[in-house]
């Protein structure tokens, strides 16, 4: 089969033929109909300092993925040949005290689907069926396939059980995650989204997923925009999802008394803070976001798609053939791109 492989510790992925794998115990069997690519896909390609850390090639990149079952390995239960597949891509032992606890997302010996396992760049790949995510047959396999990231958003907009209704909600970031995040606040009654970037491409695609208010972070002092947008008193929520160190302290600072923030965003580095005024004085409420509940989150990000109460398709920019990935990760570089989907 045709695969993206992480061939030798380099820039670049290498389109390859490989032998199709067969499903082992527990394991399922996959027609890729649809991956898109993902920041974490950006490094692996780039081989910046984590992925050379983390990653042993060779390995099929990838990780977000619509396909449909093809095969299903010894002792797989609950599922059929023909359905249509997302994946959950914190593959959970089942054992350690998270997991026994129900915190599966942030398993002790979690391993991450194409990073420390081969994963969806490929013609057909190889799922645990534990992570396996059922969608009814009519979904766009592009859809099934941002699931995983739209979950992030989902996971962070409603992690606080706070009241969104009515809200003032600032997002900084809007990478594929934020904007979505737009989409889902609005669906959840927020009465005015403010979203950040410093790229207009990308607050652009803000709007069109139901941001109301946007700010360029090089231009205007996002605390002032968000005083003014909301009477003075600052936001209700702040969701994170940058990994800028300039935003969460921006955000922090615009942030209203005794309000909550979600951090989704990763920081490259260590981020100095004022603890003391953004978050101690000013009693707010701090969630630290990883990965999706699994599958609590998956179940909400079905119902917000399949009930159509979020549109996520403004945020898919850009579709290729697996054949042209190169011209996709280019775009994801320049910034000039939102979800790309790769068509193996
Ligand atoms: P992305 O990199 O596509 O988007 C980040 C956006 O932030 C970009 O558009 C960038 O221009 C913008 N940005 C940079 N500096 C900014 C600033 N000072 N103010 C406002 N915006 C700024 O990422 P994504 O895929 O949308 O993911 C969002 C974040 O969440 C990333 O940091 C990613 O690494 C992280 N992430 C976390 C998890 C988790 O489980 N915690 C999972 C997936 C992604
Ligand atoms: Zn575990």
């Amino acid at each position: 089969m045709k695969a993206l492989v992480k061939s030798s510790p380099k820039r670049g992925l290498e389109l390859m033929d490989v032998e199709t794998p067969s499903p082992g115990k527990g394991e399922l069997l996959i027609k890729v109909k649809a991956t898109t690519i993902c920041g974490t896909d950006l490094h692996i390609f780039e081989w910046n300092d984590w992925a050379s850390g983390r990653i042993k090639p060779p390995l099929i990149a990838g990780h977000e993925v619509g396909g449909e079952i093809v095969e299903l390995g010894e002792g797989v239960q609950g599922f059929e040949k023909g359905e249509l597949i997302s994946v959950e891509t914190h593959v959970y032992c089942n054992e350690c005290f998270q997991c026994r606890i129900g915190n599966k997302h942030i398993c002790e010996n979690v391993k991450i689907f194409g990073v420390d396992l081969n994963g969806v760049f490929a013609e057909y790949a190889i799922v645990p069926a534990q992570n396996a995510w059922k969608n009814p047959k009519q979904m766009k396999p592009e859809i099934a396939s941002i699931q995983e990231p739209f979950g992030n958003a989902v996971h962070s907009v409603f992690v606080g059980n706070d009241q969104l209704e009515d809200s003032n909600v600032l997002v900084t970031g809007a990478g594929p995650i934020g904007c979505f995040a737009c989409g889902i606040l609005k669906a959840a009654g927020a009465k005015k989204v403010i979203i950040s970037d410093i790229n207009d491409y990308r607050l652009e695609l803000a709007a069109k997923m139901g941001a109301d208010v946007l700010v360029n972070a090089s231009n205007e002092k996002l605390v002032d925009v968000v005083k003014r947008e909301t009477a003075g008193r600052g936001a209700d929520v702040f969701l994170e999802m940058a990994g800028s160190s300039a935003a969460l302290s921006d955000g922090l600072n615009a942030l209203r008394p005794a309000g909550r923030v979600s951090i989704l965003g990763i920081f490259a580095k260590p981020v100095p803070l004022d603890v003391t005024n953004g978050l101690v004085f000013k009693y707010a409420k701090v969630f630290g976001i990883n990965g999706r509940l699994i599958f609590g989150t998956w179940k909400k990000t079905s119902e917000l798609i399949e009930k159509k109460l979020v549109d996520p398709s403004p945020v898919i920019t850009h579709r290729f053939s697996m054949d042209d990935f190169e011209e996709g990760f280019s775009l994801l570089e320049e910034g000039r791109a939102g979800k790309i989907v790769l068509v193996p």
